[in-house]
């Protein structure tokens, strides 16, 4: 008998070639040298406005000695998950020193934002339960969602009116649970979450807040936007990420001593994963000390933050006036965010290009991301960068 062969895998390329086709195909780009706001990228240095790390601590030499000495000290591996012989004291201080910065009885450490997002939503409802989630989640928050098996609902973006809709229509259900991010990743805008945490409390719904774009940045002590809210102690659930402001790696939930110790037997990212290597809690360590005794940085960067928006709408950017250190610039179409993109780049700068599924189809956009680190001369570079982007859209 004789088989042809068929690669099964083949479809893989016709797949990949239609991405290219309609301008979705994602490359790599690879930099060289350390993530900052000059990026080694392609044989040439461009003004880095594409990354999360917002306080500028991504290469801060404290955090590097900080890891090199628990590393010294601790060894590299963490060797096990946490719940067999992973846990070491290098995790053990991190966790002690996320519950007191955020001012909550206990906080758990996972190896990433996202695997926090999943484990916890499929930790806390399933059959049987409801989640209803802003429009506009992370992945992270819808992969939860869907991974759990409870039934979505989903309400419309930053909209209070509409998730009371939804809650009032809906019941029956065992648990139910209301999911947000408090500063919006792509959109850079931020929830209501007073009328949220109102709604969880009549409706008698938990309430999850991912933090992942605030912590470091909002509030008066870098807690996020719940604290800057006056809304902590309402905000039960409060999810966060070691690896954007903070300028490291990992996830992590905070609340109650009970959420905690039931997220150590039920959150399978936590159980079934290796715990992160101990030296990269001691770098989280030091960037917490940073958020706290430099509470300036976050006052600097939501500054510049609200004076870019104010010179990108001069130049006629459809921007909000007050919000966060992420601004969109909503271009419409993949290919055309491409083409600005790459323009930009031409000009030294890297502004990402937003494209689905990171965002609804039609509504690609350019996202700049403000760190601590940018000049004032380098914020004028990018405005007028943007300014010439901007004429040439009109003559598009
Ligand atoms: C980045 C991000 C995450 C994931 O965090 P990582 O630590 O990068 O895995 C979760 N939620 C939101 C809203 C994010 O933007």
């Amino acid at each position: 008998m004789k088989f042809s062969h068929h690669d099964p895998l083949e479809w893989i390329e016709a797949e990949l070639a239609t991405l290219a086709r309609r301008g979705l195909r994602r490359q790599l780009r690879t930099h060289a040298g350390p993530q900052q706001v000059r990026l080694q990228m392609g044989g040439r240095e461009l003004l880095n406005f594409g990354s999360n790390d917002y306080l500028g601590l991504a290469a801060d030499p404290r955090l590097i000695a900080a890891a090199a000495r628990a590393a010294d000290e601790e060894g590299w591996g963490a060797g096990a998950s946490p719940l067999v012989t992973g846990h070491s004291a290098a995790h053990r201080r991190l966790e002690e020193r996320l519950a007191d910065f955020e001012g909550t009885p206990a906080a758990l450490v996972f190896s990433s934002g996202y695997a926090a997002n999943i484990s916890t939503i499929c930790a806390l409802v399933g059959r049987g339960d409801a989640v209803y989630a802003d429009q506009k989640n992370h992945a992270s928050m819808i992969d939860g969602c869907r991974l759990s098996r409870a039934e979505i609902h989903v309400y419309p973006h930053r909209d209070p009116d509409g998730l009371q809709t939804l809650l009032r229509q809906s019941a029956g259900f065992r648990r139910r649970l209301i999911v947000t991010e408090s500063v919006f990743s792509m959109d850079g805008d931020l929830a209501p979450l007073g009328e949220l945490a109102e709604l969880a409390e009549h409706y008698d719904c938990m309430l999850l807040v991912d933090e992942a774009h605030a912590t470091g940045v909002f509030g008066s002590l870098g807690r996020g936007l719940a604290e800057q809210l006056g809304v902590e102690s309402r905000v039960p659930i409060r999810i966060g990420t070691l690896s954007k402001a903070l300028g490291c790696a990992g996830g992590f939930v905070c609340g109650s001593q009970s959420l905690i110790a039931w997220l150590v037997n039920r959150a399978r990212g936590y159980v079934f994963s290796t715990a992160p290597p101990p030296a990269a809690s001691a770098a989280a360590c030091a960037a917490l000390d940073i958020v706290c005794d430099e509470p300036w940085r976050r006052v600097k960067l939501l500054e510049q933050a609200a004076m870019l928006r104010g010179r990108l709408r001069e130049q006629g950017w459809n921007v909000a006036s007050n919000a966060s250190q992420v601004i969109p610039l909503v271009v419409g179409e993949a290919g055309r965010a491409m083409r600005l993109a790459d323009r930009l780049c031409t000009a030294g700068l890297l502004v990402p290009a937003i494209r689905p599924p990171s965002v609804p189809e039609g509504e690609s956009l350019l996202r700049i991301s403000l760190s601590y680190a940018h000049t004032p001369e380098m914020i004028g570079q990018l405005v007028v960068a943007l300014g010439a982007v901007r004429e040439a859209l009109e003559y598009e």
